[in-house]
């Protein structure tokens, strides 16, 4: 019997692209005030033409208003009235707009069937080079943000972007903590194991990551994580074939959010939906699209999302 690869059928809706953070291997970000928001009219005729495509899931990706800016609130309102909208539209959106208040993560929930952010890698050393001027990589607030996620009992997605100057043994510091805290609240779905790709719009050029070191970390991610943890690759940056069915046959299962545009890394195009199907049908692998939630955290979401969300499981089902 073939083995199950999962993906998630989605469009990306970015509420602004700017963003007080400068990481320098960013290739999504402009600076505050020189980006026009994404206004509601906008998005609804975008998701109108989605709506005949398959399309579940939206994910909401925004570059980060400063906590203490006075636009802040207008920020998240804005998020919060693209999730609301995609909703009431259908969709079942899923937000990663960088560290959230508490507060705020605990109104997100409501318009949310799921929550993400990457903890990327808690090694210090980072906030001297890639996230020298980054004050959301800080470690501590990642891991915060996990525990916050976990103390809502919102269904989470984190993982870990490789190759920003780390040494192997962080990935275990890493992964151990998601490990940690996912023991202590049972909210994290899946981990994304990310290799870092050069793009053409980042500050400070980085090497590749090659399927060898991808490889690697998901050993180390199979050795660390617990089972019920979906391991997930993104595939359009792994571009040779081989690699990707390494990573597939090491134990990763899932292929995340496929959809136009990869906006985090725009210089990276998926394959055709047809030739990954037959790629990985060729080595037994069946491609099977999932929610953005997984069924065991159904019971987690208020009830409105529940009969979303059923609505979907139904319409998949048949
Ligand atoms: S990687 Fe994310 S947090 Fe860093 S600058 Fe880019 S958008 Fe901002």
């Amino acid at each position: 019997m073939d083995k199950i690869i999962t993906y998630s059928p989605a469009y990306t809706l970015v509420p602004t692209y700017e963003c007080f953070n400068r990481c320098t291997y960013c290739n999504f970000r402009v600076d505050p005030g020189q980006d026009g928001w994404l206004s509601l009219e906008g998005a609804r005729s975008k998701l109108q033409q989605l709506q005949s495509q398959n399309v579940i899931e939206i994910l909401i990706l925004s570059g980060e208003v400063h906590p203490q800016s006075s636009r802040r609130s207008a920020w998240f309102q804005r998020i919060y009235d693209l999730c609301e909208l995609a909703l009431e539209m259908g969709f079942l959106p899923h937000t990663n707009a960088g560290p959230l208040s508490y507060k705020e993560m605990a109104r997100m929930r409501n318009v949310n069937v799921s929550m993400g952010l990457m903890v990327e890698q808690l090694a210090p050393e980072l906030l001297k080079t890639v996230h020298a001027h980054a004050p959301s990589k800080n470690p501590s607030m990642r891991l915060q943000q996990l525990e916050f996620a976990g103390q809502l009992r919102i269904p989470f997605t984190t993982g870990l972007l490789l190759g920003l100057g780390e040494k192997k043994a962080d990935w275990t510091v890493s992964l151990d903590a998601i490990a940690q805290s996912h023991t202590k609240h049972g909210h994290i779905q899946e981990v994304i194991l990310q290799p870092h790709q050069p793009g053409t719009r980042q500050a400070q050029k980085r090497p590749p990551c090659y399927g060898s070191y991808l490889a690697d970390a998901i050993k180390t991610a199979k050795e660390r994580l617990p089972d019920d943890i979906t391991l997930q690759i993104p595939p359009n940056l792994i571009r040779s074939e081989a690699a990707l069915i390494n990573c597939l046959n090491l134990g990763a299962t899932d292929l995340g959010g496929i959809g136009p545009i990869d906006e985090a890394n725009p210089d990276y195009s998926h394959r055709p939906h047809a030739q990954m199907v037959k790629l990985l049908k060729t080595h037994a692998m069946t491609v099977q699209p999932r929610l953005p939630v997984y069924e065991q955290y159904d019971g987690w979401l208020p009830d409105h999302l529940q009969t979303a969300v059923t609505t979907w499981r139904q319409k998949l089902a048949n």
